[in-house]
């Protein structure tokens, strides 16, 4: 007999994703993760406004929008002089359609916490100090062992284990693509005296290569970033000859090398992969964390259908509808690696992304709105707001007097367009909102 349970293995930003979408829909699962305690590093500091919009429903916008901080404006230093212009993005003030228009910046490790807050307040933890070893799969089940010597027996498993994945070994996939840049990164979290935490500091000069220094908000942290043979003689050796400064702390560092590579499937009969296990992306563009956590976004609501007996079918539509997106990032990843550059445009924050092609999206467009697509926030006749209304498990249909209407799915994403009269999509309920078509067109997506 198998447990009616999926097994999560790994509790990073990907996994944690999933395992909060699993327990808000009441679908059973285990989140196991190898390391015995939190992870602490800064590592992916930049989320991105869908990312953003996916904490909203997940219900951690608020402390996740008071963890971080907007990205500093840069100044780059050259000798004694320094020059203080330019930012990654503009500054966008929200609109409409749009509540979250710029990328929010916070430690990695502060955005697991939120995402662990979360999962507990939903009635669920991580399990420490417990690694997959093994696993075999058969059309009953997965059989796992973990490092404790403890066998799970589970219905699905999702390997959110991270770019060394061994959930992906065990299927036999291999992260197909190439290194972007043949030299070895160094990233760390400093405390460093005396640098003013107002700006992100660029050394372009420095001997071996550009030193950064980003002070990472409500920390006393900056996120060191160089070539490791530029501190081949220790970082603080690095800091103090390039900067003047003196580093007091070092709380965290990690090497890695830039690599665009991702797998050629995401499912092998029970098992899944997701975020960095399935594709590795260069840090340039602040796509890795984000679209992990979209990958969970999509793959928790098919989970949870196929866990309460809906059609198994479903679930390639993970794959399917995923698949593509991380082929597009990664080439938009490697474009900016290439490019070196550092300023981003509309195209890294992950809005515009869509599911046209996939066999979920059905019917005509309307105006701008077209299945597949991310259905934009708007104002409803009672003055409320869309998303305040789409947040939660449920699907939402919005019915207009004119007739046209839209089905919205679980995770935001428009499913179709046109006649629509359902009490439920995917095993979600489906909530019932009228609107008038003007409205739902509106002026600024005619
Ligand atoms: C310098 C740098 C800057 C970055 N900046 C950004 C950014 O600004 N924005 C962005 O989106 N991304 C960024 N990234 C990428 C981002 O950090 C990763 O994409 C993200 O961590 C992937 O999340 P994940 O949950 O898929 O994998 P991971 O974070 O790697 O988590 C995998 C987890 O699985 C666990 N695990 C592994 N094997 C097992 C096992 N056998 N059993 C149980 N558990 C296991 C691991 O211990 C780990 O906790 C950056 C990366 C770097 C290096």
């Amino acid at each position: 007999m198998h447990d009616n349970i999926v097994l999560i293995v790994g509790a990073g930003p990907t996994g944690l994703t999933l395992a909060v979408d699993l327990a808000r829909r009441g679908t059973p699962f285990r989140l196991i993760e190898a390391a015995p305690t939190p992870f602490e590093g800064s590592r992916g500091k930049g989320i991105q406004p869908r990312t953003l919009e996916i904490f909203d429903d997940l219900g951690i916008i608020e402390p996740i929008l008071a963890a971080g901080a907007l990205y500093p404006k840069f100044r780059t230093h050259a000798g004694p002089f320094s020059l203080r212009a330019g930012s990654l993005a503009p500054f966008r003030p929200p609109t409409e359609s749009v509540p979250y228009p710029n990328v929010w910046m916070l430690p990695q490790s502060r955005t697991e916490a939120i995402l662990r807050e979360r999962l507990c307040a939903l009635g669920a933890v991580v399990e420490f100090g417990k690694a997959l070893t093994t696993f075999t799969q058969n059309e009953r089940g997965v059989d796992a062992t973990l490092s404790t010597g403890e066998n799970v027996r589970c219905d699905l498993l999702v390997g959110a284990d991270g770019g060394r994945s061994g959930v992906r070994r065990t299927l036999g996939l291999r992260l197909e693509g190439e290194t972007v840049e043949e030299k070895t990164m160094i990233v760390a979290d400093l405390e460093i005296e005396d640098l003013d935490r107002r700006d992100w500091h660029l050394w372009p000069f420095a001997k071996g290569g550009m030193i950064a220094l980003c002070p990472l908000p409500n920390t006393s942290l900056f996120q060191f970033t160089a070539k490791a043979e530029t501190a081949k003689a220790g970082i603080e050796d690095a800091v103090r000859r390039a900067t003047g400064h003196r580093v007091a702390r070092i709380a965290w560092s990690s090497t890695y090398q830039p690599a665009v590579r991702m797998v050629d499937r995401y499912r092998v009969g029970r098992a899944f992969l997701a975020g960095d296990a399935a594709h590795m992306h260069p840090p340039a563009g602040g796509q890795g964390l984000n679209t992990g956590v979209q990958d969970a976004y999509n793959l928790g609501w098919k989970l949870a259908h196929v866990m309460r007996g809906g059609p198994d079918s479903l679930l390639d539509t993970y794959e399917a509808e995923r698949l593509p997106v991380a082929a597009v990032v990664l080439g938009l990843s490697k474009r900016l690696h290439q490019t070196r550059s550092i300023k981003r445009g509309d195209a890294t924050n992950l809005l515009a992304l869509n599911y046209r092609a996939s066999p979920l999206s059905s019917g005509a467009a309307l105006g701008t709105l077209h299945p597949g697509d991310r259905m934009p926030d708007l104002q409803l006749d009672d003055g409320g707001r869309l998303f305040d209304r789409l947040r939660g498990p449920h699907a939402t249909e919005l019915v207009t007097p004119e007739g046209p209407g839209i089905l919205i799915r679980p995770d935001g994403y428009i499913a179709h367009i046109g006649a629509t009269r359902c009490d439920e999509y995917a095993g979600a309920p489906t909530h019932r909102l009228h609107l008038s078509l003007e409205r739902l067109i509106g002026e600024d997506r005619r």
